[in-house]
């Protein structure tokens, strides 16, 4: 990046820079129609049981289908729709879709036991006012029970929530929705501050099982992840982790505790479809 040196220089662009400011706008002033016109997919990723191996649900992730870039993931614009705040109609409009798609889940699956739906809630959502009624209204319409449905909020959102924050997510847990603390381990959260929060799932950053990677693991990572799992179930806290590529961190995590995994080595994320076969032939060994 060129910077002034003093004196009457020219500032030079820094063309990349230029670039990707341009796209950010055209992005940005194009995320309303994109919802109008229905190019926002998603695609939904299996949380599978330590235990056993079975599919219990899956996490909903949002995509969308540029007419000019193609598939663009959240990272892309989920900032920009939260600076625009088209962050809750959008928001409003995945977790309408994925509690509708996790009823249709539930039918075809009879007794095989409920799938589970995940959705993210960015702190926007969290401070819209509309949040635990169009929450209560859409499970309703939907015909899904709220035990089936979890809402995922990061760590760096509820660092230092007061509690009119954490209202609605009280609201919201009471009914029976689950709230997993998304990305844990990432922010600087104080660890005795987790019994405030309406809190019942820890979801572990995919940096704590990249140090898993290879057999034996980093001797720390065991012993950090050892600790955040002892202390999450001491508080009645069930563990889900991110990030499981290899069946090495599949199987430490484990030995550690850890309930719930989500990754690749399982499935990426993927259509609706998707998720029912995996869930079906688990189902039926
Ligand atoms: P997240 O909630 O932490 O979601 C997990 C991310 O990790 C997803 O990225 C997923 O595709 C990726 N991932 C899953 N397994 C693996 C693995 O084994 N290895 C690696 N390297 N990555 C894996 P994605 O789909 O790009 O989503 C990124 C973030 O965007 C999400 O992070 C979430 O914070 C946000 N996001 C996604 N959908 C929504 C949404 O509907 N609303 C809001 N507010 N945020 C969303
Ligand atoms: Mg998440
Ligand atoms: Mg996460
Ligand atoms: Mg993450």
């Amino acid at each position: 990046r060129a910077k002034s040196a003093g004196g009457n220089r020219f500032e030079l662009a820094d063309p990349e820079a230029d670039a990707r400011a341009i796209t950010r706008h055209g992005l940005t002033t194009a995320l309303p129609a994109a919802l109008d016109r229905g190019e926002f997919f998603i695609e939904y990723q299996p949380l599978v049981h330590l235990g056993d191996g079975s599919v219990r649900g899956a996490e909903a992730l949002v995509r969308w289908l540029h007419p000019q870039h193609g598939v663009l993931g959240p990272d892309r614009f989920i900032p920009l729709a939260e600076h625009t705040g088209l962050i809750v109609p959008l928001g409003r409009w995945v977790l309408e879709q994925s509690v509708r798609q996790a009823r249709a889940w539930q039918e075809r699956h009879g007794g095989a036991g409920p799938l589970r739906i995940n959705v993210n809630l960015s702190p926007c959502q969290l401070t819209h006012p509309g949040l635990v009624q169009d929450t209560v209204d859409i499970l309703e319409r939907e015909g899904l029970d709220a035990d089936a449905l979890c809402l995922e909020v990061t760590e760096s959102a509820l660092i230092g929530a007061d509690d009119d924050l954490l209202k609605p997510l009280r609201r919201l847990a009471e009914m029976g929705v689950d709230i997993a603390l998304d990305d844990f381990g990432t922010g600087y959260s104080n660890l005795a501050n987790l019994r405030r929060l309406p809190v019942s799932i820890l979801k572990l950053d995919r940096s704590f099982t990249q140090g898993m990677q290879q057999f034996p693991a980093d001797p720390v990572d065991l012993k950090i992840v050892e600790g955040i799992v002892s202390l999450a179930h001491s508080l009645d806290l069930a563990v889900t982790v991110e990030g499981v590529e290899t069946g090495a961190q599949a199987e430490q995590l484990r030995i550690l505790g850890c309930d719930t995994a989500q990754g690749w080595y399982y499935a990426r994320p993927g259509p609706p479809e998707r998720l029912h076969e995996l869930a079906l032939v688990d189902a039926t060994g």
